[in-house]
């Protein structure tokens, strides 16, 4: 019997969204002086939420200035525990602003209340709480003792987690004695450009956190900045690889945080109704819209029948719509654009023979919606099995033994994440060490916590972000007289 619920939306009367934006350079708000404004809209109605700035070279230009004046300044100058308190106080305000800041983010990027609520915003308080402890423990970071920070950190975000994206790069960064200047995507800076306003309520001293908005132009003037330190991007491999030629050979730290094409691997003697429920938040928690998606599942072939009969029966009850209703599981794709790519892959997957298979499900007639999907009979060398498809697409494949599971998770350009369900610990030891993969779940699926890093192998990118390693790329050894 289909379950009936009755609407329950999350009131968006919280947020005060302004017609008009402009950059946060220097502690203020101020106007672009050289790009053509943009508009930012909700994708799962497409109205018009608000316009943002764009900003050109010269606004680049502007903030890495401000940035750099308070590095030399007084940030530079502050006691360790004193920029500690700073980040606790942001802390602080963010859990005190959480449901503004959820309804920002699910209104601006079209993914459930109940996952910006309970898992974006929390998480990324819980990364300023942690980083902030770190702020005056530096000497035991790693580096030996009295390891100095970088200077100004160029800082580029993608979509997907807006508001967390930009925790994991400026709560590590802040700790550290770095100023910095972050770029939001330009699809979703409407909580960035809150979190500026959290930064004027918390007195940060002005030009340690610059917020630039634009699209890919604003990144390439940031990248390219010659009085920028350190780039710190999180996006498509393809933009990685720009980022890595336009800074080679300059004295420019890098890392980057890239795509990515999970395994998550069902053994035969894993709990069967747990391993459903973790390949659907692999795949179908924010759309599918995830760096570490477990976008290939992997399954033993003897549980093969047993384990796609209950992800077909869990997928019926699988609530898509309004990202404001609190019952909703599946939100909106974040832009047309995407919704395209996902269409594309997905055709391409079934002209390449692959079986396609979607619960019933009715889209709603405005804004951005795919279906949660399933590819069965895909070839390993198909597109559907090698390529991001960065939307809620899951391609299923099979194995017989753990050295075939092995070989076929790590057959591909990625190495961001993976799971093992199993009952034996000593198969998910077995298993971790050898998956080609940054971060090995056991388990369980999209765990995200700020003392584990986190990162990738291959064309997922370098460097670690998150505990101990994520204060290392924003530090560089004490010298003598340091
Ligand atoms: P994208 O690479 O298109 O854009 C990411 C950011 O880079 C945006 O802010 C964009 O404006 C900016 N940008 C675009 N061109 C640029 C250029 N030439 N120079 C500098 N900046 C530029 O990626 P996206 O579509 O926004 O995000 C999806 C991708 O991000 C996926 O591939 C996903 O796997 C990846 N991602 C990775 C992680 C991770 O931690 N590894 C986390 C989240 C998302």
């Amino acid at each position: 019997m289909p379950f009936d619920y009755a609407p329950a939306p999350e009131s968006r009367a919280i947020v005060d969204i302004k017609a008009s934006y402009g950059l946060f350079i220097g502690g203020e708000f101020t106007d672009a002086t050289d790009g053509t404004p943009f508009k930012t809209i909700s994708p799962s109605s497409e109205e018009v939420l608000a316009e943002v700035s764009e900003a050109g070279p010269s606004d680049v230009d502007r903030a890495v200035k401000a940035a750099r004046r308070a590095y030399t300044g007084v940030w530079g100058r502050l006691a360790p525990a004193e920029r500690g308190k700073y980040l606790y106080r942001i802390a602080r305000i963010v859990q005190e602003r959480a449901r503004e800041l959820a309804v920002l983010e699910s209104l601006d990027n079209g993914k459930p209340i109940r996952e910006s609520r309970d898992v974006d915003v929390p998480t990324a308080a819980a990364h300023f709480f942690y980083y902030a402890g770190w702020a005056d423990k530096l000497d035991y970071a790693g580096l030996g003792p009295a390891p100095r920070p970088l200077g100004v950190a160029g800082q580029i975000i993608p979509w997907n987690f807006p508001l967390l994206m930009l925790s994991w790069k400026i709560a590590p960064a802040l700790a550290a004695g770095n100023t910095v200047v972050l770029k939001p995507a330009e699809t979703t800076p409407l909580t960035a450009l809150l979190f500026a306003e959290i930064c004027q309520q918390a007195d940060l001293p002005p030009g340690v956190v610059n917020i630039v908005t634009g699209a890919g132009e604003t990144g390439r003037a940031l990248v390219e900045h010659p009085d920028v330190d350190k780039v710190a991007f999180t996006g498509s491999t393809e933009v990685g690889r720009a980022i890595a030629r336009a800074i080679a050979g300059t004295p420019k730290k890098a890392t980057l945080e890239l795509g990515g094409k999970a395994a998550n691997i069902v053994f035969d003697d894993a709990p069967i109704d747990q391993a459903v429920e973790g390949i659907v938040n692999g795949i179908f928690f924010n759309q599918g819209h995830v760096c570490c998606a477990g976008s290939r599942l992997l399954v033993q072939e003897n549980v093969y029948d047993e384990v796609l009969d209950s992800l077909r029966r869990r997928l019926g009850t699988l609530r898509l719509g309004d990202p404001l209703d609190k019952n909703t599981d599946i939100g909106a794709i974040n832009s047309a654009a995407q919704l395209a790519r996902i269409r594309e892959l997905s055709d391409v997957g079934e002209s390449e023979g692959a079986q396609r298979w979607s619960p019933p499900c009715e889209l709603p007639e405005h804004g951005f919606w795919f279906p949660p999907t399933l590819f069965t009979g895909a070839g390993q060398s198909s597109r559907i099995a090698q390529e991001e498809i960065f939307g809620p697409v899951l391609t299923v494949l099979t194995f017989r033994t753990p050295e075939e599971a092995v070989a076929k998770a790590n057959n591909t350009p990625y190495g961001l994440s993976a799971g093992v369900w199993t009952e034996k610990g000593s198969r998910i030891l077995w298993m971790a060490g050898r998956l080609r993969a940054g971060v090995v779940w056991a388990n369980t699926f999209n765990r995200f916590d700020p003392t584990s890093p986190f990162g990738g192998y291959k064309e997922s990118g370098f460097g670690r972000e998150g505990g101990r390693q994520g204060l290392a790329a924003y530090l560089t050894r004490g010298g003598p007289g340091a």
